[in-house]
């Protein structure tokens, strides 16, 4: 089982999640709660100095945790990779700016092409990106998403897909995203998670709670404990598997953006300190 927390100093919270704040606004909220850590959304960041703005985090004490999101690197043509690719390096460019050691990857998958074409493309994008993500100074890291995105979001939907991959392009520039909410049901997970630590590939770890019914597949996430996750049991494998990182609640929900985020936000604070 996993250790209890008692503050919310390793908590770090998703721009994403109270999307309905301004990333300045967000951070205020953020640094006074007494939470530790950000990752900021690439939306957050428009029309803003990039660096200014990664100023101001580490001004109000907040780890720069990582930038959301790099990715979707399958496409049918040619040149739609290589513009996925440029993109990529202008994320990570965007990070390097920000201050931010990581990219998270939404690797994406092309309907009209099989899977395995897919992640072949994946893991050649990715490929591509690494002697820029490492001159950058900023890590990629793979998150593999649930099995109900493999049609358009992700073809990397298992752990030990994204192991496979992570291994095989052998950097230290590239490493994995292990978010409780597309992984929780893999009965082999304990294990790949093991191998991801053993292997210096455990990067980040995202959660929130799989509620039932789900209402939506994308914007319908819920708060730690309000779902079917064991997320001690899985936070403990996580402290097994080495990794000492931020806990990042990323929370996507049409109910909870309708909310005062004042009171989202508390919220999440109590559901991080009783249930993950
Ligand atoms: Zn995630």
């Amino acid at each position: 089982m996993a250790r209890e927390f008692t503050d919310l100093s390793k908590l770090c919270v998703h721009t994403i999640t109270t999307k309905t704040w301004v990333i300045e606004k967000a951070a205020q909220e953020f640094s006074a709660a007494g939470i530790g850590g950000i990752t900021v959304w690439r939306d957050a960041l428009a029309g803003r100095d990039i660096k200014q703005t990664g100023n101001m985090l580490r001004g109000l004490n907040l780890e720069v945790v990582s930038l959301c999101r790099g990715g979707f690197f399958p496409a049918l043509e040619q040149s739609a990779r290589q513009a996925a690719i440029d993109d990529n390096k202008k994320a990570i460019d965007e990070a390097e700016a920000l201050g931010a050691p990581m990219v998270v990857l939404v690797c994406g998958s092309a309907p009209g092409q099989s899977l395995i074409e897919s992640r072949k493309q994946i893991q050649d994008g990715i490929a591509a990106c690494l002697p820029y993500a490492e001159a950058a100074g900023v890590k990629l890291a793979i998150e593999p998403l649930h099995p109900m995105y493999a049609g358009d979001r992700s073809a990397v939907n298992t752990l030990g897909q994204a192991n496979d991959m992570a291994e095989a392009l052998n950097s230290d520039w590239v490493g994995i995203a292990v978010d409780v909410y597309h992984l929780w049901w893999d009965p082999d997970l304990e294990n790949q998670m093991k191998r991801c630590g053993q292997n210096g590939n455990f990067s980040a770890f995202h959660i929130c709670d799989w509620k039932t019914p789900t209402l939506d597949m994308l914007n319908d996430r819920g708060l730690m404990g309000e779902g079917v996750i064991n997320l001690k049991q899985i936070r403990g494998w996580a402290e097994e598997a080495g990794f000492n990182g931020f806990n990042e609640v990323e929370i996507f929900s049409n109910i909870y953006w309708q909310q005062d985020q004042h009171q989202f936000l508390d919220k999440i604070k109590d559901a991080y300190l009783r249930y993950s």
